[in-house]
């Protein structure tokens, strides 16, 4: 099935009891058993069944499913956010004394859990994105994993995952992506040697901003060595599923930090016109950086789609499909920057990306607040940069509210 096809049929349960077209919401906290050796059964994992939806819901697990299709996994654990899913996926197999080695441009909400993360004897070394030497340099003994992000957002560059992936399984080491902004519609990072990949479901998958969720997918493939890994010995002898056991046997149902019911529900509406909107989100963007970088040379216009794009190598040589739907411009000043946020009518300005409505924001005073001033350079995050998640709409209207927003601060 090629990927719009997937998105309607892979994964779906046809065999609904009442051939319901999208799995039922099973709005109920715990499940009905008819004996008590069944719910004994199901709760030491000897039989398949629900029990309480912490740890598994049918709706919840439908989802699952289709994201393992989606991103061409073999499991996937589906969580209340996407700050959820990198917690889950890292304090997996993490513990006192294991280094994580991150590529510095990343989401402000994951800087800061790394920080957390220091209080549990955790700590992280943060590394330029695809800078090979840097990275070899920063992993010793202790270093336990390989994380970054496909598109790093609001930076925008692209991460060379097959090379990433190289490097790091030379090491013995899995390699985690979180694939938020590219989504699978532009990489199934999987198929480039990545071991974890990991989405806020919040963003492009949910599409309209109705639910927060995060996900995790194993590609099954990362051969754990239980020394290296004391935390899944006990699971090493479920072969390509040791990771995604150890994490539904324990942090995943202890932590609590399960995806709701009627999430798991709204996420696969968004599912099926992923592609939909993401063809039609990656065009608008492409055509709106190119406006813009013309029209206004006094700005600095991002975006891995356009040929000044420090990443548009990379893009071109990984990512199908397009660049993703994020553009970041610089505009001069923060004052600047604010005027032309509030002079926007039609872009939202909100914290979020990867809605079907165009949004807008000022990264440094918000989603990079409690980042430092290095940590925010890393990140490509600057006093007067601008981050626009372009949307669905008519691309016409979008540049003439920009063109009117410039128009204000220019007579201003
Ligand atoms: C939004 C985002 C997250 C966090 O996801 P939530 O669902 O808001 O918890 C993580 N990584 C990236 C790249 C994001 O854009």
């Amino acid at each position: 099935m090629n990927f719009n096809t997937a998105l309607l049929h892979a994964g779906v349960d046809k065999k609904e009891k009442f051939g319901s077209t999208l799995s039922p919401i099973y709005q109920t906290s715990a499940f009905y058993q008819q004996s008590a050796e069944d719910l004994a059964g199901i709760f030491s994992n000897k039989a398949p069944g629900f029990c309480y939806t912490r740890v598994a819901n049918p709706t919840i697990t439908n989802f699952e499913s289709r994201i393992t299709k989606l991103e061409g996994g073999i499991g996937t654990v589906a969580t209340a956010s996407g700050m959820a899913a990198i917690f889950s996926a890292l304090t997996n197999i993490l513990k006192s004394g294991d280094e994580i080695v991150s590529s510095a441009s990343l989401y402000g909400g994951t800087i800061d859990l790394f920080r957390d993360l220091e209080a549990f004897g955790i700590r992280t070394n943060y590394v330029e994105n695809n800078n090979w030497e840097q990275i070899e340099n920063a992993i010793n003994e202790n270093t336990r994993l390989i994380f970054a992000e496909t598109i790093g957002n609001p930076c925008l560059d692209v991460t060379d995952v097959d090379r990433l992936s190289e490097i790091a399984h030379a090491h013995g080491l899995p390699v985690f992506i979180d694939n938020t902004v590219a989504t699978a519609y532009l990489i199934r990072v999987l198929e480039h040697g990545a071991d974890i990949v990991i989405n806020s479901t919040s963003k492009y998958i949910n599409g309209s901003s109705n639910a927060i969720g995060g996900a995790l997918t194993d590609s099954g493939k990362f051969k754990w060595d239980a020394n290296r890994y004391p935390m899944l010995k006990d699971y090493v002898k479920f072969g390509p599923f040791a990771y995604l056991s150890r994490l539904r046997a324990g942090l995943y149902r202890n932590a609590g930090a399960c995806m709701a019911p009627q999430t798991a529900f709204l996420n696969q509406i968004g599912l099926e016109t992923l592609g939909l909107r993401m063809e039609r989100q990656c065009t608008n963007a492409l055509e709106l950086a190119e406006y813009l970088q013309k029209k206004y040379p006094d700005i600095t216009v991002n975006y891995p789609g356009l040929r000044s794009s420090r990443w548009h190598d990379i893009g071109e040589k990984e990512l199908k499909n397009g660049y993703g739907a994020i553009v970041t411009i610089r505009v001069g000043t923060k004052e600047r920057a604010f005027n032309l946020l509030n002079e926007l009518e039609l872009a939202y300005r909100l914290s979020n990306i990867g809605d079907t409505k165009t949004l807008v924001l000022h990264p440094a005073s918000t989603i990079s607040l409690h980042s430092t001033q290095k940590q925010k350079e890393d990140a490509g995050v600057f006093d007067d940069l601008i981050r626009i998640s372009v949307g669905i709409e008519d691309v016409e209207d979008l540049k003439e509210d920009f063109d009117k927003a410039f128009a204000k601060l220019d007579q201003a």
